[in-house]
């Protein structure tokens, strides 16, 4: 059975590269119909919030990355990770150390001195012959992991292919602090055992922390998963991604007007490929997501490439979902557009013209309430011979048969009677009635924008 998870650290919001990574997951439980579980890693209890952790939640809802187990959390598993220290230390394969922080700081200063890597020196690991100083009184121990001190790891990286490291490079690490507490690389292996994970997908700023879960898997005599790591992800601008490039949490992508489709088919061409494959469903990415086409090397951010999907997907939307989303955008500007009957219609007038939903609510806008054009606009606009032109079409408007064939004969009628071209009346019209020179077809908006409207608009500036 293929178990993945994404396990992240509630300190922030969704990070887009945490998405790719929990889509990652997801995907590769969805096409071995196996099944993705959610773990909140939150024993950082200083840096963890529960604001933290509902972003997470939140950006995977938008996402639609569902899970099937979870949402499991750290900080209720105490016990539990307190019992396998116990276990461990009665094994032997953990010990208690007494070193207190200055006394490691002082060691590492010294090794940094001689040139040494710093390390944990094992003055207080069991060996047999060896004897151990006496345990200072009234200090709490921390736990370390016995680390075998010769051999290598060795593992086949999904995605990084074989990596092998020598134990020597490892010292005993640090599995529960004074207080008792356990500390992460300890936790994780103990949830990925708990949790029969499969196949830990995760970012390769983990890589490091793979030798040790792994000697920490076969200290406990616990089946090992396989291992992928992701390759980071770089901005436009080939830096790491930051803030600095903008948008970087999933949410902010929401409010800036991407639709989920858009950003998952972006995260899924991040790294990965199928082909010359550049648009597709999360069904066929779920069919087609395996981690032989994973690149290994950094992918690359491309603003320019998602603003394009977005496009594309905003284009075959479904008209009254957008109508929803204008609404709820709209909502949030303090403009009720509830009573506006034709809304569908506007999304289906702007889909093809616009880059993100905020850009859409801003085009429904004049549907909804009445535009007011600036005096400069007008003035620009509306020449006396154009506000004859208007006052001849507002007249044969008022009985017009409200449809986009008729209305586009009373254009052309009013252009023959005033000897005019048709961005001569077209780019006014469209002023008065949406206050901005561009629109679509002009006999479609006034179609869709209705009658009353569209007459009122009119009358309004010719008074
Ligand atoms: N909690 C870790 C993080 O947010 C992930 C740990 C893991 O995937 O093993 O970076």
């Amino acid at each position: 059975m293929i178990r993945t998870r994404f396990a992240p650290s509630p300190t922030g919001f969704l990070h887009i590269g945490g998405a790719r990574t929990a889509l990652f997951a997801w995907a590769y439980a969805r096409r071995h119909g196996g099944q993705f579980i959610l773990r909140i890693e939150d024993t950082d209890v200083a840096r963890s919030t529960p604001e933290a952790v509902q972003a997470i939640l939140d950006g995977m809802a938008w996402l639609g990355l569902e899970y099937d187990e979870g949402p499991y959390y750290q900080m209720q598993r105490m016990d539990r990770y307190k019992e396998v220290i116990r276990q461990m230390l009665a094994a032997g394969s953990a010990y208690p150390c007494y070193t207190s922080a200055d006394e490691l700081e002082a060691m590492r200063e010294a090794q940094r001195s001689r040139n040494e890597k710093p390390r944990y020196d094992g003055c207080w690991r069991p060996e047999t012959g060896k004897r151990l100083p006496a345990p200072p009184a009234g200090v709490l121990p921390a736990v370390r992991f016995r680390n075998p001190a010769e051999g290598v790891v060795a593992w086949h990286d999904l995605v990084k292919g074989p990596i092998t490291i020598a134990n020597a490079e490892l010292d005993d690490f640090v599995i529960a602090r004074g207080d008792g507490t356990p500390t992460y690389n300890f936790c994780v292996v103990v949830d990925d055992w708990d949790m029969k994970i499969s196949h830990v997908i995760r970012g390769d700023d983990h890589v490091n922390n793979t030798p040790r879960q792994i000697n920490l898997f076969k200290a406990l005599g616990a089946p090992l998963p396989e291992y992928g790591h992701l390759s980071m992800i770089l901005g436009d601008d080939g830096q790491k991604l930051s803030k600095r490039h903008g948008a970087v949490s999933v949410m902010q992508y929401q409010e800036e007007g991407y639709l989920p489709e858009a950003v998952l088919n972006y995260l899924a061409r991040l790294g990965w490929s199928h082909g010359d494959a550049e648009t597709f469903s999360m069904g066929e990415f779920c069919s087609w997501f395996d981690l032989d086409h994973i690149t290994a090397s950094a992918a690359q951010f491309n603003t320019e490439k998602l603003n394009w999907l977005n496009a594309h997907y905003l284009k075959q939307a479904d008209d009254s979902r957008l109508a929803t989303e204008t609404l709820r955008r709209l909502a949030g500007q303090g403009v009720d557009g509830s009573g506006c009957a034709d809304l569908p219609r506007v999304m289906a007038l702007y889909k093809g013209r616009v880059a993100n939903l905020n850009e859409l609510a801003d085009a429904a806008h004049p549907f909804i309430v009445a535009v007011h054009p600036s005096p400069e606009l007008l003035a620009q606009h509306l020449s006396d011979p154009v506000r004859a032109a208007l006052r001849t079409l507002l007249a044969k408007l008022l009985d017009a048969n409200w449809e986009a064939p008729a209305l586009s004969q009373a254009i052309k009628e009013t252009l023959l009677q005033h000897g005019i071209k048709m961005p001569q009346l077209a780019i006014p019209l469209r002023v008065v009635l949406l206050a901005q020179p561009q629109s679509p077809a002009i006999d479609a908006v006034l179609e869709v924008l209705g009658r009353e409207a569209v007459c009122g608009r009119i009358n309004s500036v010719l008074v």
